[in-house]
């Protein structure tokens, strides 16, 4: 089975690693300061945090926020669950706005249409790798006084107007999951140019507890360590870090790959019938490529689904809306408020893009999709 995608592990990841598991610090050691430092680097930000996980991110981003049971966020349909999830922990309010039919990102006008009194905060979501309209959006947060927030999980090492993605947003948080741009296997990150955001995050991923003596409220001895804020238990290891340091030395490699492949794909899709492939790289920006969603008729999409996975392509279908999984529907969501998210996720099929598959892999691809679409145009 050709995956969707997959990691990309060398011998040098193997040997960073296995250095770490003979050092003193398996966690709360150098390596995860020295990971921080060239993630920031990388993301063209002052600071960055790493916690857990992608979704520890989310949530850490919107504690920073201040996000509280007050507050409504604003987010698209179109994503994965946790970008929602991680408003509810706060017992905050997700608000979902609908996307453009063709990127599959948040639709800006209906941000607008969404802000109310109680808005704190908008979320985009890079998704598929694609930047969002931050600028659009930057605009929105200012004119109503609102953090703006990206969730980057599919596209770190993308760029926007000449910029990596990470300073664009008030708090940019990335995932280090094997699937996505580099990986330190559960892993995330947030980014942000604001000292105090910063300072925040250190304490939520720690128990917010803190040692540093300019902030102690008291002494009581050497010793001595407080606890401040609500935290938790979010850290990345050592060992984790020692990954996704070796692993950063391969990101622009990891991003032409799947930058080409996804050029290669729009040559050998161009003139299939039946198909709609998202849209190419805009002048303003390059795609991390993370997904490479193509559009298919929601009628056929199941059997031409099935029919792939039968032949050995590992597809997938990304997403759907967040408000109708039975979750959110217990919540009282219903279907209907983002009818483009709804439709996209009808017709939507990511298939296989990762830096490791070859110009054979991708040539079975493209021929198990031409037969999935020609059978499926049989039966109608
Ligand atoms: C992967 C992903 C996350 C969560 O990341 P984890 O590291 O798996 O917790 C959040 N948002 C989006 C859009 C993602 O794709």
């Amino acid at each position: 089975m050709i995956p969707y995608s997959t990691q990309d592990i060398t011998d040098a990841d193997i040997k960073a690693v296995s250095r770490v598991l003979k050092e003193p610090f398996l966690t709360q050691g150098p390596a995860v300061e020295r990971f921080e430092k060239k993630v920031a680097s990388i993301a063209g930000t002052k600071y960055a945090v790493a916690l857990s996980s992608g979704t520890a991110a989310l949530h850490g981003a919107y504690a920073a926020a201040g996000l509280t049971e007050k507050d409504e966020v604003i987010m698209p349909a179109l994503t994965f669950a946790a970008t929602a999830n991680a408003a509810l922990y706060l017992n905050a309010t997700p608000i979902f706005a609908d996307i453009d039919s063709s990127t599959g990102l948040i639709d800006v006008k209906d941000v607008e249409k969404k802000i109310t009194k109680r808005t704190k905060a908008i979320v985009g979501v890079d998704y598929s790798g694609r930047p969002v309209a931050y600028r659009a959006l930057r605009t929105l947060a200012k004119k109503y006084g609102l953090v703006l927030i990206s969730d980057a999980a599919h596209s770190f090492g993308a760029t926007y107007y000449g910029k990596p993605v990470g300073g664009q947003a008030d708090l940019t948080t990335f995932s280090f999951h094997p699937l996505k741009s580099i990986t330190t296997a559960e892993g995330g990150a947030v980014v942000t140019n604001n000292k105090n955001y910063f300072e925040a995050l250190i304490a939520f991923r720690t128990h917010g507890i803190t040692k540093d003596s300019a902030k102690l409220t008291r002494v009581e001895g050497p010793w001595y360590h407080e606890m401040q804020s609500l935290g938790y238990n979010y850290r990345l290891t050592d060992i984790q870090a020692a990954l996704g340091e070796n692993q950063l030395t391969r990101l622009s490699s990891f991003i032409k790959k799947r930058r080409a492949l996804a050029a290669r794909y729009q040559k050998l899709l161009a003139t299939i019938p039946g198909i709609v492939l998202p849209p190419p790289e805009r002048t303003h920006e390059t795609s991390a490529w993370h997904l490479y969603p193509i559009q298919v008729d929601p009628k056929k999409r199941r059997a031409i689904f099935e029919a792939l996975r039968a032949g050995g392509v590992g597809v997938q279908v990304h997403y759907l809306p967040v408000y109708r999984h039975p979750f959110y529907e217990k919540l009282g969501h219903t279907p209907g408020p983002c009818p483009n998210a709804e439709a996209f996720y009808a017709r939507e099929i990511s298939i296989p893009i990762f830096p490791g598959l070859t110009r054979q892999g991708q040539d079975t691809v493209v021929r198990a999709l031409k037969a999935a679409l020609e059978e499926s145009a049989m039966y109608t």
